[in-house]
């Protein structure tokens, strides 16, 4: 057995190492990459991509799956073998049961999809997208009915981001969120609009980059393992445990958006260098799942990064960086201002206390498509409506509306509640951490993490994707995911901030 479990882990290592080129060629195409060279670049990256799934479907690893898989149920089940073994017989078995007719129609239907959503956006007309999205419904739901039995239909679409999680488990969970959130909502609005016209003024972007390149640095992001570029939109790749990077942005008018994304993707990035090395060349090295790796960026971005005990640390230097735009600003006065509650049309501008409201949106319609009990035609209207009833804000357009995610158009179906799901995790692990670091907040003040930063380490980092995201929290935390936590957090901050 030793024998067959060496070659699965070779397999597995090359695979791996053809993904991570993926990443590469991916992370160059946004950064550095001319912008004539994108028929190069798909070409290149066509051919990896389909080397990589021959791989992996081949009777070679079926054959070396029917044989380790009896022999994972004889090993330590906490083991990396063992994990190993399970993950990828969990994954192989998804991936033989989708036909290969399903898989080049929907990347043709995406390729096209993702146009007609740009030009239905850039021209304000839901039409021009309507029908690309009716097929990309019909697709998700063929695909959904290849692993039938299911309890719903979105559990196997859920399943591809959250391992493991049923869509009735997030659906309990935001139905006890949902009231709470709205009705904090309205309490903050029958309350004195914050001036935050201090963050509306321009920056100049080499002191944004200065200081959040500080910040990072401190959290513990190691950059003799990564680098940071700067990319249209946001984000973290990784091209092995030692070489984890992101990316940042800057925006003239909104000075404060850099500086939250820098920390939010040194979160991510933070969590992947901290995977053990004894998982590399697997697909172990990565997070366990979409909410636990969103649950370390929102931690860094928003427990930590909008906390009184980081300003009292930081503030004194960012005013230093930007003494014409901050000296006549106190400490209280950005606290207050970087923590504003306005509700708002789009989500990937939404504060803490509303963010949470337009994923539970679009989770409802995504599974009232896939139910067949919303028609894509009604879309825009039912958006609408629902934006009204938990946001009470109605979008003049529908560019500001049901066409604001690149998501639907990509057939990405069932990645939205991971988002949620990771602020209520960010909240509920903050809250076992306080139980064996009680001073946190003032190592904070003092602007040191390493405590913090061990302490993930320790209980989520180093673990990568071995566990379930459920089994994960559950031993962290000694319950799988609730929203009372969060809720918790969000409540007590906010009656202070604005005298609930
Ligand atoms: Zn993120």
């Amino acid at each position: 057995m030793q024998e067959k479990l060496d070659k699965f882990k070779q397999l597995i290592a090359e695979i791996t190492d053809l993904g991570r080129a993926e990443a590469l060629l991916g992370w160059d195409q946004q950064t550095y990459m001319p912008r004539g060279s994108a028929e190069d670049r798909g070409n290149i990256l066509e051919t990896v991509a389909g080397l990589t799934h021959t791989m992996f479907t081949s009777k070679e690893m079926g054959d070396l799956l029917a044989d380790l898989a009896p022999y994972a149920d004889t090993l330590d089940p906490d083991s990396d073998d063992a994990c190993l073994i399970k993950r990828i017989a969990h994954d192989y078995g998804k991936s033989t049961r989708v036909p290969t007719e399903w898989v080049s129609e929907f990347a043709r239907v995406t390729t096209m999809g993702q146009m007609a959503w740009e030009e239905a956006k850039a021209s304000d007309d839901f039409e021009v997208f309507r029908p690309h999205l009716e097929k990309l419904v019909q697709l998700r739901q063929a695909y959904a009915n290849f692993f039938k039995p299911f309890d719903h239909i979105y559990d196997p679409l859920l399943d591809d981001f959250e391992p493991g999680m049923k869509t009735s488990e997030v659906q309990a969970i935001f139905n006890a969120l949902r009231p709470q959130q709205v009705e904090l909502l309205k309490e903050i609005a029958a309350k004195p609009v914050i001036d935050d016209s201090f963050l509306h003024i321009p920056y100049d972007e080499k002191g944004q980059w200065d200081f959040g390149i500080d910040v990072i640095t401190r959290f513990g992001y190691d950059f003799n393992r990564g680098r940071q570029d700067k990319a249209v939109h946001p984000f973290t790749t990784s091209f092995g445990i030692d070489d984890v990077r992101i990316t940042t942005r800057f925006d003239p008018d909104r000075a404060a958006s850099a500086l939250f994304s820098t920390m939010h993707e040194a979160g991510h990035a933070m969590y992947e260098q901290g995977v053990s090395k004894t998982l590399r060349r697997t697909p172990l090295a990565n997070g366990a799942s979409m909410a636990v790796h969103e649950s370390q960026s929102r931690m860094w971005e928003n427990l930590v990064g909008r906390s009184r005990a980081f300003w009292q640390f930081f503030y004194p230097r960012l005013v230093k960086q930007f003494p014409g735009q901050l000296a006549n600003v106190s400490q209280e006065q950005f606290y207050r201002g970087i923590n504003k509650v306005e509700p708002s049309l789009i989500r990937v501008e939404a504060d803490e206390a509303t963010y949470n409201l337009h994923i539970m949106l679009r989770l409802e319609l995504e599974i009232a498509l896939l139910e067949g009990s919303l028609q894509v035609g009604d879309l825009p209207q039912v958006w609408n409506s629902k934006m009204e009833e938990y946001l009470g804000v109605v979008p003049p357009t529908n560019r500001e509306g049901v066409l604001q995610d690149v998501h639907w158009s990509g057939g990405m179906m069932g990645y939205f509640p991971t988002y949620a799901l990771g602020n209520l995790v960010s909240a509920q692990l903050w809250d076992s951490m306080l139980g064996d670091i009680p001073n946190l907040e003032a190592q904070i003040g003092e602007g040191k993490f390493d405590e913090l930063l061990g302490w993930m380490r320790t209980n989520i980092h180093q673990h990568g994707a071995k566990f379930e995201p459920q089994v994960l929290v559950k031993r962290v935390t000694g319950t799988t995911i609730q929203p009372e936590p969060y809720m918790k957090y969000l409540r007590g901050k906010y009656s202070e901030i604005y005298n609930l």
